[in-house]
């Protein structure tokens, strides 16, 4: 594109929801280009590793709807690209106390046994309350940031890496936006910027806090982490929930904690140090005591990835009130990815237009009035 180009729709940030507005905006033959600061295979944000977590348990039912909306797009992708996106493997959620999750097929187990039938391998700690989602499972998170950049191009968008938006500014009828390369005119603006989202709207950075999240990834091919003896889990701790993702289709057995310290994304994020990839095995073999988890021997990736989290964890998504022509896409708080599809057709929609009621519980004006 030359100076002041002009687009339909600019998407700002190509992590998974932003290579997914632009997939499902040139899917419906929107004119659309789309930026990211730094390179295609970078990872300074939230989206790069090979699996993530995906099911229908929630904590409140106002996200049953988003959460359908996700599974029946990820089947659409798959579809659309010939690629195995989702491995169905059941999830087992154990919460101090009394589980407040929920959701179509949701079943709270009790009875030890039937957890062992369940889950084999999964150790559910004494004095915890375990719900099984039958359709829990592992979303293939590289593969799909592929197949929503390979079908976003081959619908026509424009993606560049490398280009930095410096700032923005609703104009009439659009956006005028200046980038490390050049200045863009664009009818609409999505910022799909992850954990700076609160330097592309300054107004809204009061609600996000970003943590930097570590994992650890053990080598496939050990039965005890596989399907169908250990499905997706997490377990309920003081010092933070631990999540584990099975061993699907040979991407190995991941595990990591939801807490982490805050970090300022502008510092590049650092690697796990030994003492956090020690103490992760150590998890690991407690609630899935049959696995191999020497740090030195059986990991095969530790990596580090920044959570942005808003207070009630849920999402910022919608049109900007003072600035209309801007959707801010940030599905965040370290459970966004699963719902890839579902967001970029909402962006999609936002954009051209459509009323999207159904995302008021997560939208910004709520937000603001909170
Ligand atoms: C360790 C870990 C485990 C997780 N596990 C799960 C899970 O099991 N299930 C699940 O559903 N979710 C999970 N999540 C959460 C999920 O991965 C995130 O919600 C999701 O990846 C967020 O994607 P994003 O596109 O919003 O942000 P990002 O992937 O961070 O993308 C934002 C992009 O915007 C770009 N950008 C920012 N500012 C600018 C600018 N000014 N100009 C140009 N580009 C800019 C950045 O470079 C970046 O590439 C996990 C996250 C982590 C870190």
């Amino acid at each position: 594109m030359s100076e002041h180009a002009e687009v339909e729709v600019l998407v700002v940030g190509l992590g998974i929801h932003g290579s997914a507005a632009a997939y499902e905006l040139a899917l419906r033959g929107v004119r659309v280009a789309a930026i990211d600061q730094f390179a295609e295979d970078h990872h300074r944000g939230s989206s790069h590793g090979r699996t993530r977590m995906i099911r229908r348990a929630y904590p409140n039912p106002v996200w049953s709807d988003l959460v359908e909306r996700a599974f029946a797009g990820w089947e659409r992708w798959e579809r659309a690209s010939g690629e195995t996106l989702l491995h169905r493997t059941g999830g087992l959620y154990a919460h101090r106390g009394t589980s407040q999750l929920q959701g179509p097929g949701c079943e709270i187990v009790e009875d030890t046994d039937r957890l062992r039938e369940l889950m084999p391998s999964f150790v559910v700690p004494d004095g915890h309350q375990a719900v099984f989602d039958p359709s829990a499972g592992v979303v293939e998170a590289g593969t799909a940031l592929g197949v929503a950049r390979a079908g976003a191009r081959a619908a026509g968008a424009e993606l560049v890496f490398g280009e930095r938006m410096l700032r923005w500014q609703a104009s009439g009828e659009g956006c005028l936006v200046e980038t490390s390369a050049r200045r863009i005119r664009a009818r609409s603006l999505v910022l799909a910027t992850g954990a700076w989202v609160g330097r592309a709207v300054p107004r809204l950075a009061d609600l996000f806090e970003v943590w930097r999240i570590v994992t650890v990834t053990l080598r496939s091919g050990q039965p005890p982490a596989r399907p169908p003896w250990l499905g997706a889990f997490s377990v309920d701790r003081p010092e933070g929930l631990l999540f584990g993702i099975p061993d699907a289709a040979g991407n190995g057995f991941k595990a990591g904690i939801d807490a982490g310290e805050v970090w300022d994304p502008e510092r590049p994020v650092v690697p796990p140090t030994g003492g956090e990839i020690s103490e992760l095995c150590r998890l690991m073999t407690r609630y899935v005591p049959g696995v191999d988890a020497d740090p030195e021997r059986d990991v095969v990736e530790a990596a580090s990835c920044l959570y942005t989290m808003t207070r009630d964890r849920r999402f910022v998504l919608g049109r900007l009130p003072w600035a209309q022509p801007v959707v801010v896409a940030a599905a965040c708080s370290g459970h966004g990815f699963k719902f890839g599809p579902a967001i970029g057709a909402a962006v999609a929609d936002l954009c051209r237009g459509e009323e999207r009621r159904d995302l008021d519980f997560v939208g910004v004006e709520r937000r603001l009035g909170q």
